[in-house]
């Protein structure tokens, strides 16, 4: 059978179906083989691997997995696509279907199941409206991972890649940073899509550290604050924290940031991930 790359068969497949594109699902659906190579190329996927794909569409990145990978197993919410995934991907015996919110799913015991807990590799043309909770879900509930490789929109692929004093420096390339390596591996035209998004969009690959670059006393109070730093981008960081929520008093911030050498009307998007750890811990210990 013909690929679905082939923007042909994809648009045979809709009529054949006919299939009505929901845009709360975020469906905008690969057709250039392309994109599809440098995808798989870029995730480094073997035939030693188990892969998990969030939202699979018709299957068209899904074929190409399943023809790389020892086994892939498909995540797909919606339910009008289980027939058509059965029919574009009858000629592969190594992919399980599972008709589920991505959200929903417990997928450290699905590793557990598949892969007996050992490591496995995410690749995903990712539904933009929930890109962040996928990913944060990710790292947050330990799945074993070697690696994340997702296209997702451009400004969210620069804001996660992002280096501190630059303008697309924030919470979540901290977040992201805390966990992983980022990459961005291609940019891809709005053409390559069907529908077209009104957006660029951005493979990237998130390499899960192995040891991770800081450690910290209490990763929850680092977290909220990152986010209290970022919340109002022009105040000075000890504004943020104080007017931000974190239970902490002007007084102790400008203490905590003299003891790291930092000035006292420094801006949360200064500081690095190392030097956000470091005033966490100082911040616990002084509460
Ligand atoms: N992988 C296909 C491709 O590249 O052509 C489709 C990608 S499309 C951008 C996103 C897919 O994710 C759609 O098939 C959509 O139905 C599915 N999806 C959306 N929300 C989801 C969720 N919460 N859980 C699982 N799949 C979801």
């Amino acid at each position: 059978m013909e690929k679905l790359s082939n923007p042909q068969v994809t648009i045979e497949t809709i009529k054949k179906y006919n299939f009505a594109f929901q845009k709360k699902f975020g469906q905008n659906f690969l057709i250039d083989e392309h994109v599809l190579h440098k995808i798989i190329a870029a995730a480094g996927v073997t035939k030693e691997d188990v892969v998990l794909e969030i939202g699979p569409g018709f299957g068209t990145m899904t074929q190409y997995l399943a023809e790389a990978a020892k086994e892939v197993i498909a995540v797909e919410i919606d339910k009008t696509l289980i027939p058509i995934l059965q029919e574009t991907l009858a000629d592969y015996d190594n992919v399980t279907l599972i008709n589920e919110d991505i959200l929903k799913v417990d997928i450290a015991a699905l590793v557990e199941e598949k892969n007996g807990g050992r490591p496995i590799k995410v690749v995903a043309n990712l539904p933009y409206y929930i890109t962040t909770p996928i990913i944060m879900g990710l790292f947050e509930s330990h799945v074993p991972l070697d690696n994340i490789t997702v296209m997702v929109q451009k400004e969210v692929a620069l804001r996660m890649q992002a280096e501190p004093g630059t303008k697309d420096y924030g919470a979540l390339s901290l977040a992201v940073q805390f966990y992983a390596e980022p990459y961005i591996a291609a940019n891809v035209p709005p053409n390559c899509f069907i529908p077209r998004p009104n957006v660029g969009s951005a493979v990237i690959r998130l390499n899960r550290w192995q040891n991770p670059p800081v450690e910290v006393k209490d990763e929850k109070f680092l977290f909220s604050l990152i986010r209290a730093s970022f919340n109002q981008r022009r105040k000075t960081l000890q504004n943020s924290l104080v007017n931000g929520g974190i239970p902490v008093t002007k007084e102790q911030v400008v203490e905590a940031l003299e003891r790291l050498s930092l000035s006292p009307t420094i801006r949360g998007e200064a500081l690095t991930l190392e030097q956000f750890a470091a005033l966490s811990d100082i911040l616990v210990e002084m509460r």
